[in-house]
């Protein structure tokens, strides 16, 4: 059996789509989201023919979103409607220690908040977005469809996407045994992609170190075990609420490996060893595993298949990296597949799209191999692992750590000669009131002018895919005019007279 959700605006269903997207995860619909916005139709695939899961909802479905993700949301108009991060206290506020409120953490090593020295990330302006927050996979993946819906996506729940061919003209899919055409395929199918296994991607990277297990059990002698995350001799523990379990046992991975069942016998003895208590479980009620294996895509597209999301990149969700890396795809593709099908993108757009999003991915999976290193239960690991613990504890160290795991220091290398450019704009806050980030919800590229030019207003006419904005911001930290993409990265800037011809060349690199 399949469904599908037609969207009220779909009344008459193309039968070749722009944009065919197998998997609706967060990557798939937020990205089905940004190729609607910009006008282009969309038909998601998904396996599943059940949206909700036990798995995706608290606590196994928290998911922290970091700095870059909360600007994406907050620029499309989606970030007011995510609830749960409203209710739900510091997920680190057990780990409290003395008056130092924990921030995060690193291979569960602890930085602290009043360690921060927010000063150093020059064009964050205050009142900003958050760096971080909580939310549940199934709370984003309900305000995504929503949106998707809105915006005419189709999605077709129930169909897997079983292989598919490509030519000159367009993509061929099958899936629950019918055919669907479109000009361009995304794999947004998750860490098992068909859409990359089939397209021949080569998925290079390293083996695992450990098997994760996230469990939800009945324990006998619950004071056994520590409050919050306990990083010990032999892997790692935490019971984020009574009953709720995070395990790492550093196994090679083997037992995610098998595809054995969890089981309760099984798991107790994980825990026992991990935890080195006699902790008794009675009752096992659901479990998944997981490992840090961490494998990229060496190409982020084929021809006319594109990958994006965890069908592009793996690691361990160690930090909570995967989801915002995902969501950092979707938004970075979106405007640039769009222009692509509908004839406005300069040479090299499309492909830009990999050269900016590869770099990214690979500092996330080696981001996510030293916390495995250094968590490992062996002497150089330990030795190591005193190091970052004494660098953390600096103010230096605690601003460079949360600046990687919020995403703050993340910056897209364009080339430019000011420092903003490939970064995301700040908020600048207009002296009606009005924030540039409110003004993004169409998904249209900015010549946000603060010299009040009329070549500049003269020269952005020429582009339909740009919008004029002559204002006097609050802080305009010294700039003259910025360049900003549909995506909310800065593509040139100036803090001195504008040269005309350098903003001219800006423009061609992105947008005809
Ligand atoms: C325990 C754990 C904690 C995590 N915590 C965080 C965190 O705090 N922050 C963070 O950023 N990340 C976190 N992650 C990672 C994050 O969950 C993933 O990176 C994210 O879900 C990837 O989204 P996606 O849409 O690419 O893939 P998925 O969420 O895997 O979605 C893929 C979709 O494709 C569908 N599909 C699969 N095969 C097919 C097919 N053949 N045809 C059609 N549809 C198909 C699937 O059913 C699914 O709906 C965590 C992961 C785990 C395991």
């Amino acid at each position: 059996m399949n469904t599908t959700i037609k969207s009220k605006k779909n009344k008459h269903t193309p039968t070749f789509y722009d944009v065919i997207i197998s998997g609706a995860g967060p990557v798939g619909l937020f990205l089905a989201c940004e190729l609607a916005l910009a006008k282009c139709s969309v038909l998601i695939l998904e396996k599943t023919l059940e949206a909700h899961s036990p798995l995706k909802r608290l606590p196994f479905g928290i998911r922290g979103l970091s700095a870059p993700t909360i600007e994406a949301l907050y620029r499309r108009g989606l970030l007011q409607e995510l609830e749960i991060h409203k209710h739900l206290k510091n997920p680190h506020q057990n780990a409290v220690q003395g008056p130092r409120l924990q921030a995060g953490h690193f291979a569960g090593i602890p930085f602290h908040d009043g360690d921060i020295d927010t000063t150093q990330w020059k064009y964050r302006l205050p009142g900003s977005t958050p760096t971080s927050l909580i939310t549940e996979m199934e709370e984003l993946e309900t305000v995504l469809s929503r949106r998707a819906a809105t915006l005419g996506v189709e999605i077709k729940r129930g169909f897997a996407v079983t292989t598919f061919h490509q030519n000159n003209e367009g993509v061929t899919v099958q899936a629950g045994g019918q055919s669907f055409e479109s000009k361009w395929l995304v794999g947004c199918d998750g860490s098992r992609s068909v859409v990359r296994k089939t397209g021949g991607f080569e998925f290079a990277g390293t083996e695992p170190e450990f098997t994760g297990y996230s469990a939800r059990v009945d324990i006998l002698n619950p004071e056994l075990l520590k409050p919050g995350r306990n990083v010990t001799p032999t892997g790692m523990y935490m019971q984020s609420q009574p009953g709720y379990l995070a395990i790492q046992d550093f196994d090679g991975g083997t037992f995610h490996g098998s595809a054995k069942p969890v089981t309760r016998e099984h798991l107790q003895e994980v825990l026992r060893r991990v935890s080195n208590t006699d902790v008794t479980i009675s009752t096992l009620h659901i479990a998944s595993t997981w490992t840090d294996r961490a494998r990229q895509a060496t190409s982020y597209r084929s021809g006319r298949i594109l990958l994006a999301g965890d069908a592009a990149h793996i690691h361990a969700p160690l930090g909570g990296q995967g989801l915002n890396l995902g969501l950092g795809d979707a938004m970075n593709l979106g405007w640039k597949l769009a222009a692509t099908i509908h004839g406005k993108a300069p040479e090299g757009l499309l492909d830009s799209y990999d050269t900016e999003r590869y770099p990214i991915g690979a500092q996330v999976l080696d981001w996510s191999r030293a916390q495995a290193a250094i968590m490992k239960p062996e002497p150089n690991a330990r030795a190591l692992h005193a190091i970052i613990t004494d660098l953390i504890n600096t103010t230096d160290g605690a601003t460079y750590f949360a600046g990687r795991i919020w995403g703050v220091s993340t910056r897209i290398s364009l080339g430019g000669k000011h420092l903003l450019v490939g970064c995301t704009v700040p908020n600048f806050e207009f002296e009606n009131g009005t924030k540039i980030g409110e003004l993004m919800q169409d998904g249209r590229g900015i010549l946000l002018d603060f010299d009040h030019n009329t070549s500049l207003q003269k020269l952005a006419s020429e582009y339909s895919q740009i919008d004029y904005i002559s204002a006097t911001a609050k802080n305009q930290f010294g700039l003259c005019a910025i360049l900003i993409r549909p995506d909310g990265i800065v593509a040139w800037a100036t803090d001195n007279v504008i040269d005309i011809g350098e903003l001219q060349k800006a423009i061609a690199t992105w947008f005809v």
